[in-house]
């Protein structure tokens, strides 16, 4: 039997074509192309679906699933709204998709799939935990929650934004509307803004050299290579966002008492010198009873956990 999963993200679309051990057959990437409007992308996602299926028994396909970046309604499958295309408010991605497929079709929030693909084939996988949180940290943080084996979805599916939960209440206004977000000093274009910042009021760092003194050029991924380096101006900046990278996950821990805490996303990859002092603010600053239980690690599956996740997901609903 197979299962084709979708990572319906705004730059790309990827499909896969896999077995029930998560062992993918086929993966097709293509543009998702968003600006030319919701048909052509519709278009593009039927495409890369048919791609991987090719001339695979129909018969052997056992459903789909596809995860959104957008909040979603998890039991009709619609989009409630994708931020700024507002073409897609409230659109029956699940019903079009099993119309155009003659499969059944599964929607899910992308950071909710990438949890689950974590837990059932990454950091989790053979494990029995109870409870794993995943946070992807890249141009904003997306967060899933996996509850006994399910998403913990909240009355209305929209649980789990822990990007959003603040860190700093005299901290600046979120894009949300909330202040002191998270999000707000973690994510990539944070540390790049500060980045520039810093060198523009006269630090010293190796980024000015390889930007070749055009700061715009300045990347979230630089600054973790110069602090890799040694530079002293990137160790400082991540050495202030592994901080709040600290409290965000501090909060989490009392929330919701995980087993693991799994930090994924280009961010993430900048390793120790971000983990290190969020490590320290956690061991400082959790209550004991929870921090000596809770593992915080990154993400093993990097860019498929999203892609393994549909296939867990399309597993789970449609049997073996
Ligand atoms: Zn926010």
């Amino acid at each position: 039997m197979f299962y084709l999963g979708v990572d319906f993200g705004i730059t790309n679309i990827r499909a896969a074509l896999s077995d029930q051990e998560g062992v993918f057959y086929t993966i097709y990437t293509c543009d998702t192309e968003v600006k030319a409007g919701r048909e052509q992308v519709l278009w593009n996602i039927v495409n890369a679906v048919e791609a991987v299926i090719g001339n695979v028994d129909r018969t052997l396909l056992k459903g789909l699933a596809i995860g959104v970046p957008a909040p979603i309604n998890p039991s009709s499958g619609t989009i409630f709204t994708i931020p700024g295309l507002k073409e897609w408010d409230n659109f029956p991605l699940a019903e079009y998709l099993r119309q155009k497929l003659s499969l059944p079709v599964f929607v899910e929030n992308d950071a909710n799939l990438a949890a689950l693909g974590e837990y059932t084939f990454g950091v989790g996988g053979g494990k029995d935990y109870r409870c794993l949180v995943y946070l992807t940290i890249s141009t904003g943080v997306g967060t899933g929650i996996i509850y006994k084996g399910q998403f913990f979805e909240g009355s209305n599916g929209f649980a789990g934004e822990l990007g959003h939960t603040t860190v700093d209440v005299n901290g600046e206004r979120c894009v949300c509307g909330n202040t002191g977000c998270l999000a707000h000093y973690v994510c990539g274009g944070a540390i790049r803004n500060q980045a520039i910042n810093l060198l523009q009021n006269g630090a010293d760092s190796v980024l000015r050299e390889w930007c070749n003194g055009d700061l715009t050029k300045i990347t979230s991924k630089m600054v973790g290579e110069a602090a890799q380096q040694g530079d002293q101006t990137a160790l400082e900046l991540l050495q202030r966002t592994g901080k709040y990278l600290g409290a965000g996950v501090t909060n989490i821990i009392h929330a919701f008492n995980p087993d693991v805490i799994v930090i994924g996303g280009g961010v993430a990859q900048i390793g120790a010198p971000l983990f290190e002092p969020m490590q320290v603010w956690v061991n400082q600053n959790a209550i004991t009873i929870f921090q000596k239980q809770v593992a915080i690690v990154p993400a093993s599956l990097g860019d498929n956990a999203g892609l393994y996740g549909t296939i867990a997901y399309a597993k789970a609903l449609t049997g073996k």
